[in-house]
């Protein structure tokens, strides 16, 4: 019989209670709730927009062709899937992946906060425009729009220790818009260099 952590057994009480949320409407008009996945022992936890539709039918985060893509970006950065834990604002597909509207995101986000506050990750990389607004709203940070602000790291404290936040582009903005991977895989390249960056400077982190 499988033993779980600690920290596994909080991410399944999460996951149970998403799966009989009916806090918005969009529980009527999703097929399968989307949770999220990943290492309990992420440090780095990536937050995309909603489920899309290959999501919806799956019941799991980034599969479909931006799943593809994010897939590839982390492989050449030394990370695989298994590493990183993967999470959406909203754990259900709004109809036509529309835009999540802000009722929906005040009903859904708490799922996230409570995920992020079980992995407490060292990075927290915001893929698109809307996760990189309600990530920004949490800790203050003014948003400027996500052209602007990609790659354009951002310390937070939090847990009693320094957090990074990178927002870039959602990788599906990169299957409509081929010219935007390059800037991705540019901003993915700061991943890795901030968990190099973190194991040699202590300071920034405080002893604990
Ligand atoms: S989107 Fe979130 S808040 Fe709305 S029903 Fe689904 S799990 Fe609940």
């Amino acid at each position: 019989m499988k033993v779980f952590s600690e920290v596994e057994e909080r991410l399944k009480d999460i996951e149970r209670d998403i799966k009989k949320c009916k806090k918005c409407n969009l529980w009527k008009v999703k097929t399968n709730y989307v949770p999220g996945e990943g290492n309990e022992n992420a440090e780095v936890f990536f937050i995309g927009e909603a489920p899309g539709k290959e999501e919806d039918k799956q019941g799991r985060p980034f599969v479909g062709n931006a799943g593809k893509l994010l897939n590839e970006l982390l492989k050449k950065i030394g990370l695989r899937r298994e590493d990183v834990f993967i999470g959406n604002v909203l754990k259900c597909r709004p109809p036509n992946n529309r835009d999540p509207k802000p009722e929906e995101i005040e009903a859904c986000s708490p799922y996230l906060l409570r995920q992020l506050n079980v992995i407490k990750p060292k990075v927290i990389v915001c893929l698109g425009r809307h996760s990189t607004s309600f990530i920004f709203d949490l800790f203050d940070i003014p948003f400027r729009g996500i052209s602007r602000e990609r790659g354009n790291v951002k310390k937070v404290r939090v847990w009693n220790r320094v957090v990074y936040i990178l927002p870039t582009y959602h990788p599906a903005a990169a299957l409509y818009k081929p010219q935007l991977k390059e800037d991705l895989e540019e901003d993915f390249k700061k991943i890795g260099e901030i968990l190099r960056r973190k194991k040699v400077s202590l300071l920034d982190f405080g002893i604990e």
